[in-house]
């Protein structure tokens, strides 16, 4: 089993706030929001980074897209940021794919962030 912070939660040995889960993905709050709306997509299966996928993990990543989709709507967000880092040059600090579901801002609060 690997030791894994974000495999831990999808495991239910470490607690979150969970607003989603099925089969394949489970989203939660982040503990240190950076937006009004901070939620983390997350396949069960652990994968480390966008950078490390292989071809029969297609479904998942699909998967992860739906449910952010889905999330963001079910949160009534007009318009949201989505975003994967990868590696620590990229800013990822966990070594779990996981998107970022961001939003919850006016407009102009959002513009001000745009890459
Ligand atoms: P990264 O920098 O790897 O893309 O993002 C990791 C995110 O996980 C950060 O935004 C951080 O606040 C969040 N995070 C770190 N530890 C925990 C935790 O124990 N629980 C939850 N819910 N989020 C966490
Ligand atoms: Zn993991």
């Amino acid at each position: 089993m690997v030791d894994c912070l974000f495999c831990k939660i999808a495991r239910k040995e470490i607690p979150a706030a969970v607003t989603y889960e099925d089969e394949t993905v489970i989203i939660f709050k982040d503990i240190q929001p950076k937006a009004p709306v901070h939620l983390l997509v997350v396949p069960k299966e652990h994968i480390e980074s966008i950078g490390h996928l292989k071809g029969d993990h297609r479904e998942i990543v699909s998967k992860i897209i739906f449910a952010a989709k889905e999330e963001a709507a079910k949160n009534n967000l007009k318009g949201y940021k989505l975003v994967f880092n990868v590696g620590r040059a990229g800013g990822q600090l966990i070594d779990h794919l996981h998107l970022h579901l961001l939003g919850g801002w006016t407009e102009g609060v959002a513009q001000s962030l745009n890459v």
